[in-house]
């Protein structure tokens, strides 16, 4: 086998090293810098002749000229394996907590440990014999993760078939330890563990692309009926700070109808990620009340930490996510914010001193913005089992202003867009997702699986945006001519409009009951606001229909707080609808 080229420094610039090597290397490659007793982990990103522009993930005091380098032949990736969930990783993987427990938080210089748990034992089950032909990505055995059959796969990495020579038997096993043996076509044996590496900046997946077909039901009213997402789709949450985009990222984490989440958060300051690693844990899960944690995997990374690291957690969480997809399960990956991933490449732009784009993101800024929402989707597997990854990502433009390129090159590419205005968080009206400047792509498909349980899905959503939209202009005119300025008839489409603002669209995320809305109560709710929508009403004066609109509005509101289903919920239902006569 080729011998791992190696190199010294010879140029230092922050964190980007020029180096020159003998021997071959590629684009992407992990090398190690070495000073004294450690190492650091670094990644090649430029190579020009025999000079080397490499990244270092860590602080670089301590290089100096002619500091030894050597290079490894892999590209950056993820160990993937039983353990994943419950993790806190940071961009590159180090486990944080354990790292905490030994160091404190956040990384000690050079030290280095094992992202998944070599010692731990999980009771794996074979699902082959021998004599069995398998190819990448069919099941080996199973071991149990949390509520999930964590599948043991053969790596993705071949692409030969093999026949199974041998198979551990049922019982507890390290994810080191050989569970199957298998030789390939020309007799060659190899051995699987339950341990597997893939790189991160490629996405993997076996099987084959299918047409996204199912709605990802989040809880949240005012995403599910209006603007829905669906499995294996794309969406942002793009808002200015303050407006409630983490406090959406964790309501969608809670309840979006998803079997693993993974989060990664690049916060703007070290005290917001350490309040993500403090909060995060205590949420719980309304499904099995257990901590939500459980199904999670969180990547975290902070301004103060190095910039490629910065860079690579959102590939990371994509990775991982993929990896679990291809068990046949549904994953969300919640980014929160791409800004600041895209700040970090505009840093590492900067510093190899590429021609800027706009605002100096780099002019690749869209299209790796591109490739990464990209990567979502569903795909069908051997077994016919449906594996989503659904992709959602925050964005914060600095003074809200969506014309900046990172917002920009975000809603080119995702299918639903979910806007935060300053405007309804100053007004308190949460979620503070603004039906006036959101949209979706899937409207078409997910009115045709609504229509299984209600008529007219798609014309009904049609007549509510355009009543906001009235009713919102309305109130600018009123906020002029005053009320008694604006005809009857444009006072009631306000009051509708209005009351399906304040009954339908907002919701409660600190209310235990309303904040979470299932999708049959959803339909519901919607249908009879549609039913008010319709209804012509006859009032002689504004004070007599102000009046009328108050009450049915703190009706509906009451009925929000109330039980699905229970007594009350169904008498306050009731009485709502005889006093509308409908
Ligand atoms: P961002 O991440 O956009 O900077 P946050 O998600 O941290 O903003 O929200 C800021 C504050 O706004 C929260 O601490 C909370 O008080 C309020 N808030 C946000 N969303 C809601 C909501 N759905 N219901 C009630 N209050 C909310
Ligand atoms: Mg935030």
């Amino acid at each position: 086998m080729e011998k791992n080229a190696t190199g010294s420094v010879i140029k230092a610039f922050g964190n980007l090293l020029h180096v020159e090597f003998q021997g071959n290397i590629k684009q992407g490659e992990v090398s190690y810098v070495k000073v004294n007793d450690k190492q650091f982990s670094s990644e090649v990103i430029e190579i020009s002749d025999n000079i080397a522009k490499i990244q270092v993930f860590e602080d670089t005091s301590g290089i100096k000229l002619n500091t030894p380098v050597e290079f490894s032949k892999h590209l950056l990736d993820a160990e993937l394996g039983p353990g994943l969930l419950t993790s806190i990783f940071d961009g590159l993987q180090n486990p944080l907590e354990k790292i905490a427990e030994k160091a404190g938080y956040f990384l000690s210089r050079g030290l280095y440990i094992p992202s998944l748990d070599r010692e731990k034992l999980w009771d794996f089950k074979p699902l082959v014999k021998v004599g069995d032909i398998v190819k990448r990505a069919d099941f080996l055995g199973s071991v149990k993760e949390s509520h999930f059959d964590h599948k043991i796969m053969v790596p993705l990495k071949y692409f030969n078939t093999f026949e199974i020579t041998w198979v551990a038997k049922s019982g507890a096993y390290n994810i080191e330890t050989t569970i199957a043996k298998a030789k390939n076509e020309n007799g060659v044996e190899i051995e699987f563990s339950m341990l597997q590496k893939w790189p991160v900046k490629t996405p993997l997946f076996e099987g084959k692309r299918t047409s996204l077909s199912e709605i990802l039901s989040t809880g949240m009213r005012v995403l599910d009926i209006p603007f829905p997402v669906l499995k294996g789709g794309t969406f942002c949450t793009p808002g200015p700070f303050g407006a409630g985009k983490t406090v959406l990222q964790h309501h969608l984490a809670k309840y979006s109808d998803v079997d693993i989440v993974i989060v990664a958060a690049c916060g703007e300051r070290a005290g917001e990620v350490v309040e993500i690693l403090r909060e995060f844990p205590r949420l719980i899960d309304n499904r099995t009340n257990e901590p939500l944690i459980n199904r999670t995997v969180i990547i975290c990374n902070t301004s103060s930490m190095p910039v490629a690291a910065r860079e690579a957690s959102v590939y990371m969480a994509v990775t991982i996510a993929e990896y679990y997809r291809q068990m046949g399960l549904n994953i969300l990956v919640l980014a929160d914010s791409t800004s600041r991933w895209a700040q970090a490449m505009r840093e590492m732009s900067g510093r190899l001193e590429e021609i800027p784009g706009e605002e100096a993101f780099p002019a690749y800024l869209s299209s790796r913005i591109a490739a990464f929402y990209e990567r979502a989707g569903s795909v069908i597997l051997k077994n016919n089992k449906i594996g989503s990854l659904t992709i959602g990502g925050a964005v914060s433009p600095a003074g809200g202003n969506f014309e900046e390129p990172v917002t920009q090159a975000t809603l080119n590419v995702v299918g639903s867009f979910w806007g935060l205005s300053r405007e309804r968080s100053d007004a308190r009206r949460y979620p503070a997702i603004d039906p006036l400047i959101s949209w979706t792509k899937y409207l078409d498909i997910a009115a045709s699986e609504m229509n299984k349980f209600s008529d007219r899905w798609k014309e009904k959503i049609k007549k509510a945006n355009e009543i906001t939209k009235y009713g919102n202009e309305i109130l600018k005119r009123m906020e002029v001519v005053g009320e008694e300025g604006i005809s009857i008839a444009d006072m009631t489409v306000y009051l509708k409009a209005e009351l399906y603002d304040i009954c339908f669209l907002q919701q409660n995320s600190f209310d235990p009951i309303d904040q979470y809305c299932p999708i049959k109560r959803t339909i519901e709710i919607f249908d009879l606001i549609y039913k008010i929508f319709e209804k012509d009403f006859k009032f002689d004066n504004h004070d007599e229909i102000r009046s009328y609109f108050l009450n049915l509005q703190n009706d509906l509101k009451n009925l929000n707080y109330l039980a699905y289903d229970s007594f009350e919920y169904k008498e306050l239902l009731k009485k709502i609808i005889e006093k509308l006569n409908i």
